[in-house]
């Protein structure tokens, strides 16, 4: 008989083809769609805990204190913030949506990081409340809001003014955000000027500087460049008397979704925390808000092949899921590995995997070499991260399902969602 060389998963350490069948964890993935329908998506346990330990490892073997936020953004789902706060991780939030599940999934308001660019009062009045740790400020009209929606809370709110750095962290536009051009941050010229101001503020208190310098980030020179900018602002904050007891490096780093080869956390985390002591902030906390790293490689998105279809000028694959469930490769032009969940021998066509959406931009995947018929099932892979976060119901489609694989048991986190559900809170004119 002959071998069949199956797909190699690089980078996908719990999703992986056992004989001829792709297998999360010990879990067949043919059987996930069987039990739960598609599209769905599916995470590893096991690969979300491992992807977060190399994070806690590399915070355990530094001199320097390493505070680990979670990015909430990247997958809000309860049992996967779950999971990590049961792991002892802190969240990093942008709004007070985000904030409520951290509180619902069993996350300590004490160890969560507001950031965001439009905080509203609300959001602020909600996040003061519960207590969390710090509001990343991103402009001086932010900060009278939060002075003033402390006062009337009877609080002081610990703050940390996020800097944008001017840096180009070599990812795609749409996911910089470090540099003069981005909305977001304090422009470095503005940042000294805006910590003295906190001073004469009674109800907030500066305990920190931020950076976030984009997503998808997959070498650490652009993150050094910008440690050295925010460093130069502490020393200069610090000479005319202001304390800064913690660095928050934000997250960005990021994952192998095809051909990239990103530093592993200890690989980004080592040389940043190498600087920050050498520069002689070694005493000072180090805050680090990893999203995309932690679960996005430990996810799948499980779809069924409904058509193929092929004209003169190409072959399509037609699938049941579309860019309302996965829009990354619609919004940024990703690319993400496809896997056949049975591994068939026979010729290879060239597909373009798209969705039932009705967008010319409602793609997955483009020009794949796939043996397929109808019916076949299909994973995409690295999809863990900024996929059902980003769902919509477009097209009046419910958004799919989501599953948890933990070794061989598993759990139906979300159930899909009903076309009954999207409009039970309408109502007709009478
Ligand atoms: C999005 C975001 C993160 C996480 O980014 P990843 O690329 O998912 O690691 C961290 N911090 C802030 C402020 C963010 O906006």
């Amino acid at each position: 008989m002959k071998t069949q060389i199956l797909p190699a998963l690089p980078g996908h350490p719990h999703i992986a083809y056992v004989d001829t069948s792709l297998h999360i964890e010990q879990v067949n993935a043919s059987a996930i769609a069987e039990t739960f329908g598609t599209p769905t998506y599916v995470y590893s346990r096991t690969a979300i805990e491992q992807a977060a330990r190399q994070y806690m490892d590399a915070a355990a073997r530094s001199p320097v204190k390493v505070a680990l936020r979670y990015a909430v953004k990247a997958n809000s789902t309860l049992a996967v913030l779950q999971v990590l706060a049961r792991q002892g991780w802190g969240f990093d939030i942008v709004s007070g949506g985000e904030l409520q599940r951290v509180l619902a999934a069993g996350g300590e308001a004490g160890k969560v990081v507001f950031s965001g660019v439009g905080k509203t009062a609300a959001e602020m009045r909600l996040a003061l409340d519960v207590g969390v740790e710090c509001f990343n400020l991103e402009s001086p009209n932010e900060l009278a809001v939060l002075n003033r929606v402390a006062q009337q809370a009877g609080k002081v709110a610990q703050v940390a003014l996020r800097v944008n750095p001017d840096v180009d962290a070599g990812t795609h536009p749409y996911i910089s955000t470090g540099l003069k051009s981005n909305k977001f941050g304090i422009a470095q010229e503005q940042a000294v000027a805006l910590a003295m101001q906190t001073a004469l503020l009674p109800h907030v208190r500066l305990v920190g500087i931020a950076s976030h310098i984009g997503s998808q980030i997959t070498s650490v020179e652009p993150y050094l460049d910008a440690l050295d900018k925010v460093l130069d602002l502490v020393e200069a904050m610090e000479r005319k008397g202001a304390q800064i007891e913690h660095i928050d490096l934000g997250g960005g780093l990021g994952i192998r979704y095809s051909h990239e080869t990103p530093p592993t956390p200890q690989d980004w985390l080592a040389p940043l925390l190498a600087r920050i002591a050498a520069r002689g902030f070694g005493h000072r906390t180090v805050m680090v808000e990893p999203g995309r790293s932690i679960v996005g490689n430990a996810g799948a998105l499980l779809t069924r092949t409904l058509y193929l279809k092929s004209t003169p000028a190409k072959h399509f694959a037609v699938v049941d899921a579309g860019m309302n469930d996965l829009i990354r490769p619609a919004l940024y032009e990703a690319e993400q590995v496809v896997a056949p969940a049975e591994v068939r021998t026979g010729l290879a066509l060239h597909y373009d995997i798209v969705g039932p959406v009705c967008e010319s931009a409602d793609w997955l995947a483009r020009d794949r070499a796939l043996v397929l018929e109808e019916g076949d099932l299909l994973a995409v892979l690295s999809s863990g991260a900024y996929g059902m976060v980003m769902a919509s119901n477009y097209n009046s489609r419910g958004r799919p399902a989501e599953v948890l694989v933990d070794g061989a048991s598993t759990h139906l986190i979300r159930p899909r969602e009903t076309v009954e559900q999207l409009y039970a809170s309408e109502r007709l004119l009478p």
